[in-house]
C-alpha cells in the first residue's frame, strides 16, 4: 500500500469548486504527471511547483498579497518573496545586492539585528556609513564623498524613537547617485505608508509583527518593483541560502492580513489616546509618537503616512530606576520583546532590542537607559491607560 494518499488524479486535488480560503499546503514537493511535464516545469516553460524551498502555493499567495498591498494604487507591478523571518528578508536583499567594495548608507538607530547583520558583512569587504537620513545637507555630503554606495537602507518610523524620514526626497537623492533605496516598513505596514509609491525600490517586512498581528509566527517578506531584480538577485539567494518561508507561517500571515486595515486604524487611535494621556502626566518626561502636533518630522509624516501607527516610546522622570519599577508593576500590558500584536506590549530598548548597540551611539540617538517602548494594542484604550496609571504610580 502506498503511504502517500493522494494520487495526481485524485479528485480532491483537481476539484472544480475551490475552497473559499487559501488552503495550507503542507507538502515538501509537488508531483509531475509525466517526465515531460517535470522537465518543462524545471525549465520554466510550464508554470508549476517543484520543491518546497523554491515555492509553495500558500507561501506564494502570502508573497503576492503583501506585494499587492505595498503597490496598491501605484501604476506599476510589484513582486514579492515570503521569507523565513524578517532577518532572512534583509539578509537576502543585502547579500543579493552588495559586492566586495560596496558601501551601505544607513541610519545609526537601526533595528539591532539589522545593525549586527551589517557588521557581519565587514569581513566580506562591504562597509557601512551612517548618517541622520533626515538631515539633507549632511546626507548629500556623505553620498558625494563616497563612490561605492550600492544601497541606502532606512527604517521610518525608526525604532524606538519614531523619527521619520522623508521618503520622496531620499528616493530622489539615492537614485541621483545611482543607488537603490530599501525601506524596512515593519513599523508602518502598507496600510499606513507605501514606500514604493514614494519612489523606494525595495520594501522589506518582518511579518512577525503587524502583518501576522497575533504573535503566532516568525516570518518576513521582500517586495520590489523590478521583476528582474527579484528573479536575478534575490531569488537565487532566497533558494540557496535557505531563507524561504514555510506554508504554516504564510497561512497565519494571510489570515492576519484580512484584518490589517481594521487593526491599524484601532492601533493608531489607541496610540494617539495613550500619547495624549502620557503628555499630560506630570511624571512623564518625554513622549515620542509621529502623531504629536508639531513633531519635528511633521512634513515627512503628513506627506507619507496615512495613519500614525501603534508604536510610541516615552521616558519617566527618575530614569532607569523608575522605568524598571514601572515595568514590574504592569498587569495588563505584557513585558515582551516583540511588537505589532493585538495586545499591548512593553519593551526596554537599552537592555533588550538595542543591547548590542554601544551606549554612546544609543544615547546620541535618543535611546536613553530609561526609555520605554510601547506597542499599543487594540484593546479598550481605557484598560491600557488604567494599567499605565497604576504602574506609573
Ligand atoms: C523584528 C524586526 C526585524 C527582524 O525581523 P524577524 O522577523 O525577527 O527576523 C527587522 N526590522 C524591524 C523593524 C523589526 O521590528
Amino acid at each position: 500500500m502506498k503511504l502517500a494518499s493522494f494520487s495526481v488524479k485524485d479528485p480532491r486535488l483537481t476539484q472544480r469548486n475551490p475552497p473559499h480560503q487559501v488552503p495550507l499546503v503542507a507538502a515538501s514537493s509537488f508531483v509531475f504527471d509525466s517526465i515531460e511535464q517535470g522537465i518543462n516545469i524545471f525549465d520554466g516553460v510550464e508554470a508549476g511547483h517543484i520543491y518546497g524551498r523554491f515555492g509553495n502555493p500558500t507561501v506564494d499567495a502570502a508573497a503576492d498579497k503583501i506585494a499587492q498591498l505595498e503597490g496598491f494604487g501605484g501604476d506599476f507591478e510589484t513582486y514579492g518573496l515570503f521569507c523565513a523571518s524578517g532577518m532572512a528578508a534583509i539578509s537576502t536583499v543585502l547579500l543579493g545586492l552588495c559586492e566586495t567594495g560596496d558601501t551601505i548608507l544607513t541610519q545609526e538607530d537601526l533595528y539591532g539585528g539589522t545593525s549586527s547583520l551589517i557588521d557581519t558583512l565587514a569581513p566580506r569587504g562591504i562597509s557601512r556609513v551612517t548618517a541622520d537620513l533626515r538631515d539633507s545637507e549632511r546626507l548629500e555630503d556623505k553620498l558625494a564623498e563616497n563612490e561605492g554606495f550600492c544601497i541606502v537602507y532606512v527604517e521610518t518610523p525608526s525604532n524606538p524613537t519614531l523619527r521619520c524620514t522623508d521618503l520622496d526626497y531620499l528616493a530622489d537623492l539615492t537614485h541621483h547617485y545611482g543607488a537603490l533605496l530599501i525601506v524596512d516598513n515593519t513599523f508602518a505596514t502598507p496600510v499606513v505608508q507605501q514606500p514604493l509609491l514614494s519612489g523606494a525600490d525595495i520594501v522589506i517586512h518582518s511579518t512577525t509583527k503587524y502583518l501576522n498581528g497575533h504573535g503566532t509566527g516568525v516570518a518576513g517578506a521582500i517586495v520590489c518593483r523590478d521583476k528582474d531584480l527579484l528573479e536575478q538577485k534575490f531569488r537565487p539567494i532566497y533558494q540557496l541560502y535557505g531563507g524561504s518561508g514555510n506554508p504554516w507561517d504564510a497561512w497565519l500571515v494571510l489570515n492576519g492580513l484580512k484584518t490589517l486595515p481594521l487593526r491599524m486604524e484601532r492601533h493608531s487611535r489607541n496610540a494617539a489616546a495613550v500619547t495624549h494621556y502620557l503628555l499630560e502626566h506630570s511624571r512623564v518626561k518625554s513622549v515620542n509618537y509621529p502623531g504629536i502636533p508639531g513633531h519635528p518630522d511633521c512634513s515627512a509624516i503628513d506627506k507619507q503616512m496615512k495613519l500614525h501607527g501603534g508604536m510610541l516610546s516615552f521616558e519617566l522622570e527618575g530614569g532607569i530606576d523608575q522605568a524598571k519599577a514601572f515595568m514590574n508593576r504592569l498587569k495588563f500590558c505584557t513585558l515582551t520583546p516583540t511588537l505589532g500584536d493585538v495586545d499591548s506590549l512593553v519593551l526596554h530598548p537599552a537592555t533588550m532590542s538595542h543591547r548590542s548597540i554601544p551606549r554612546e551611539i544609543r544615547l546620541r540617538n535618543g535611546i536613553t537607559d530609561g526609555l520605554i517602548r510601547l506597542s499599543v494594542g487594540i484593546e479598550d484604550v481605557g484598560d491600557i491607560i488604567a494599567d499605565l496609571e497604576q504602574a506609573i504610580g
